[in-house]
């Protein structure tokens, strides 16, 4: 240990956080024969994904469908007299599919023969060297920022930091149906989880300040979501200023503004999903050269180089999205552009299409550019879209809320962005995600084939919308193709 601090060891790569972008840019420079060190003091190795995100709440979510669907199963000629949540066993059904997962990645980041592991927490010192909590220095030709996230306590929610509240973290890890829950938030985690705990029997109450809950999504999709929420008996209210949060004897109470009346609600429980912040905080990043941009992530240019060009970040450090394919794409680029892997072949991340998931009940999901952005810049277009009420497949699963939408340049009808919301919209998005990456037109799609009775086969109902008002010229062109 002495003789570390004295003489650090050096690496080509030094990766803080062995999580979707630390490890899958350790993978990469390995791969390329660089040295490679891997930082991370968590007691368990996998990663915000693996661990508290991601994985455990679609394992909760897809078991509180399950639940769903067999309450609401007579009308399909079930009888399931007694359909209910066993909590404990959805935990211990949890915790074995994250303990598979964790040893998977603990085993791929225990291999000596790619990576040296030091499981502490780092700080910087200066631009090329680390500080680890054990006492053990480092140093790096390059480093990789891949701390993550965590949940953030806004000081603008009077009362909150003095009230016990759960952090999706805790709701992951229950074995028990709370009795009653306040939902603080209307983002992605939130919602998924306010419905993960309406289906397994939970009061909630859940506040929201914006107009509509998903507010980074078109008003249209949020308010299918909300409906679905409010007659499965959530109590959501929006457009809110919350004015205390305070402990009671039962639990705790809320109050709040909505419309601009008081409105007060108690609840055995609170979880705070206002959001996350990065988790920076430690790092001593001002030693290293590394700047903050003003929404308090870590700043980096389009390879993810920061403000000290041998240092670079990736996942939620620096965002601008907390989503895990961006993460890993934003890693494997910060690998590649470090070791000299020829620029005319790398891609920045930004310049992939923003592909979005929600996984509520209608899901809700999102490929390329929405309709109100094309509008709000004024760039010609064309829209069209399609209600699952009026489809067959959706009709006969009884799933009928939401609808497709998708706007094409008004040429040759390029797909610019997909919208989606409504059963199994998250992998329905997949049917777009090659062919706007390869620029397709709706035309190319509409000579694939769709087979029926499939919820896809709705898709092609905008696409021929979009393709009978293209240009004469665009639709000989296409033709002259088949
Ligand atoms: C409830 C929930 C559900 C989610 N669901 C989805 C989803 O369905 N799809 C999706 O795309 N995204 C989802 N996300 C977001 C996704 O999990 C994150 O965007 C992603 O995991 C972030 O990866 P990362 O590599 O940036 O950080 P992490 O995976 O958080 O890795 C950071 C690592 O850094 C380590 N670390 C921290 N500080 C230090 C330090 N000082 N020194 C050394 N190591 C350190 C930590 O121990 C950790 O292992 C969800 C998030 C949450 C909270």
């Amino acid at each position: 240990m002495a003789s570390s601090r004295i003489r650090p060891k050096t690496f080509d790569f030094v990766v803080l956080g062995a999580g979707s972008a630390g490890f899958n840019a350790a993978r990469v420079a390995a791969d390329l024969g660089k040295t490679v060190a891997i930082v991370d003091g968590a007691p368990v190795l996998g990663g915000l994904c693996i661990l508290k995100g991601c994985m455990p709440s679609k394992t909760l979510l897809h078991a509180a469908e399950l639940l769903h669907h067999a309450k609401h199963s007579k009308k399909f000629g079930l009888r399931i007299a007694s359909a209910r949540m066993d909590m404990k066993a959805l935990h211990a059904w949890k915790k074995s599919v994250i303990g598979d997962f964790a040893s998977y990645r603990d085993k791929a980041v225990n291999n000596p023969k790619r990576f040296t592991l030091f499981r502490a927490y780092a700080r910087f010192l200066d631009s090329h060297t680390i500080a680890l909590d054990d006492g053990t220095h480092l140093r790096g030709k390059h480093f990789l920022i891949a701390t993550g996230s965590r949940v953030s306590i806004p000081a603008a929610v009077p009362g909150l930091a003095n009230t016990p509240h759960w952090t999706s973290d805790d709701v992951l890890d229950l074995d028990f149906i709370p009795k009653s829950v306040i939902v603080l938030g209307g983002g992605i985690v939130a919602c998924e989880l306010a419905q993960f705990l309406s289906r397994i029997g939970s009061k909630v109450t859940q506040i929201q300040r914006s107009k509509n809950i998903l507010r980074d999504h078109s008003p249209g999709a949020s308010e299918v979501v909300q409906q679905a929420f409010r007659d499965e008996g959530i109590d959501l209210h929006t457009d809110t200023k919350i004015e205390s949060v305070a402990a009671s004897a039962k639990g705790v109470t809320v109050r709040f503004l909505s419309g601009g009346k008081p409105v007060l609600r108690s609840a055995a429980h609170l979880f705070n999903a206002l959001g996350r912040e990065p988790n920076i905080e430690s790092l001593n990043l001002s030693a290293a050269g590394v700047k903050i941009a003003p929404d308090g992530r870590v700043s980096t240019n389009r390879w993810q180089q920061t403000s000290a060009p041998h240092i670079y970040a990736g996942g939620d450090v620096c965002g601008p999205h907390d989503i895990v394919h961006l993460a890993v794409a934003q890693g494997e680029l910060a690998a590649r552009h470090a070791f000299g892997v020829s620029k005319t072949t790398l891609r920045p991340v930004a310049d992939q299409p923003l592909l979005t998931v929600v996984f509520t009940d209608p899901a809700l999901a999102t490929i390329g550019v929405l309709e109100s952005e094309l509008a709000a810049k004024k760039i010609p277009h064309l829209v069209a879209s399609y209600p699952f009420d009026d489809h067959g497949k959706s009709i006969l699963m009884g799933q009928t809320r939401g609808y497709v939408k998708i706007v094409a340049e008004p040429k040759r009808g390029r797909i610019l962005g997909v919208e989606i919301v409504g059963p199994q919209a998250g992998e329905l998005i997949h049917c777009f995600t090659g062919p706007i990456t390869l620029r397709a037109t709706v035309r190319d799609l509409l000579r694939a084939p769709w087979y029926h009775p499939t919820l896809a086969e709705i898709l092609t109902y905008p696409l021929e919308e979009i393709a009978d008002q293209l240009p004469t010229a665009a639709r000989r062109s296409t033709r002259a193709k088949l």
